[in-house]
């Protein structure tokens, strides 16, 4: 599985819909400081849900729909569609293609699809679990990620190996019969 295309719109200085095509192997990201490489790695985990502002280096979430500029009005809402190739049907899912998009306008409503079907956060999370895509997952490092994972305690470091082993689903699944079991 890898990820195939990505559309932006109106997320962080994306003030017009941009998007990238990217290939099976290396792509590299090259570009003057302030231009938006790093809007762009926010922009792929901000569509698999990222909820922390701070991870999204913002200080509220509205920060991520485009604020305008001297020459362009700001957006009314934040959209990002990433697309991966499930060629090799990683995710169990009969699709070649599966697209996640979220939607975010000012009021702070979020709003989530699988192949343009809405859908709730939880699904994206449950399709992206053992696969290291998902958010908690090991596919975006992140500047001071390595140094973390090098230093992390135990614990921490257990999450990424659980992640890669493909036992999280799992035990996230032990851990919701469970709260059922309490109710
Ligand atoms: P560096 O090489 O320094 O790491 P970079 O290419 O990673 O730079 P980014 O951090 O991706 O740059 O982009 C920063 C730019 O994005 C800043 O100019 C900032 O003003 C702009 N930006 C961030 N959020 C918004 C927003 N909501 N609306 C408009 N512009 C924004
Ligand atoms: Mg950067």
């Amino acid at each position: 599985m890898y990820l195939k295309e990505l559309e932006i719109n109106g997320f962080k200085s994306f003030s017009d819909r941009i998007q990238l095509n990217l290939t099976k192997g290396i792509n590299a990201i090259v570009g003057p400081n302030g231009s938006g490489k790093s809007n762009i790695a926010d922009a792929i985990r901000w569509v698999i849900g990222e909820q922390s502002v701070k991870i999204l280096r913002g200080s509220k979430m509205e920060d991520v729909i485009f604020a305008g500029s001297d020459r362009k009005k700001a957006s009314g809402f934040a959209e990002v569609t990433l697309v991966l190739d499930n060629s090799c049907r990683e995710i169990d899912m009969d699709f070649n293609d599966i697209s996640i998009t979220r939607r975010m306008y000012r009021s702070g409503e979020s709003e989530y699809y699988i192949n343009k079907t809405q859908c709730r956060l939880k699904d994206i999370v449950e399709m992206l679990m053992d696969t290291g895509m998902g958010k908690e997952g090991y596919s975006i490092i992140g500047q001071g990620r390595i140094d973390d994972i090098l230093s992390n305690r135990s614990d921490g470091r257990r999450i990424i190996f659980e992640e890669a082993a493909g036992i999280t689903k799992y035990k996230h699944r032990k851990a919701e019969s469970e709260k059922k079991l309490e109710q």
